[in-house]
């Protein structure tokens, strides 16, 4: 499983009267899964799969069958309250909608790490897709962690 370093640049989650108003607005009901998801997902922080969220639902109290917590992850996908992790292939893991970011991968441990998006990466490196209208980039850096990076060093140094 990935080590997940938190999610330094997401930002406050919101109360129930807003993430019930932002439901609303986009045509979804507040239902009690969406909710208790949401602040799962929230209270967890980080970047975590569904079967995370699940269980932290079950030892915090009252258990929702997997699928109700699949649909309500959905939902607040849809809502644009929670995003999808563009992380490459694996477990899908979501987070708390924050300040868009990025995604560092630590080839060695599997850290995810978030990277503030600036216009170093978003904007001038990427290119135009002619007649596309681009909503949002997510772009993946992979390479070592400052951990491994550090290991790799002290190897390399002892022999
Ligand atoms: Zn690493
Ligand atoms: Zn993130």
């Amino acid at each position: 499983m990935a080590k997940d370093s938190g999610s330094p640049v997401s930002g406050q989650p919101l109360g129930v009267d807003e993430l019930s108003e932002r439901l609303r607005s986009r045509g979804l009901r507040v239902t009690g899964p969406r909710l208790i998801v949401y602040n799962a997902l929230a209270h967890q922080g980080g970047h975590r799969s569904a079967d995370e969220v699940a269980v932290s639902i079950t030892a915090a109290g009252p258990s929702l069958p997997r699928t109700s917590v699949y649909n309500a992850l959905k939902a607040l996908v849809d809502a644009g309250l929670i995003d999808v992790v563009d992380a490459g292939p694996g477990t899908t893991l979501y987070e708390v909608r924050g300040e868009s970011h990025h995604h560092f991968i630590c080839r060695q441990c599997n850290a995810l790490i978030d990277v503030p998006s600036d216009s170093t990466v978003d904007g001038s490196l990427l290119s135009e897709v002619p007649g596309a209208t681009v909503e949002s980039a997510q772009v993946i850096l992979r390479g070592l962690c400052p951990e491994c990076t550090q290991r790799s060093k002290a190897r390399a140094k002892s022999g």
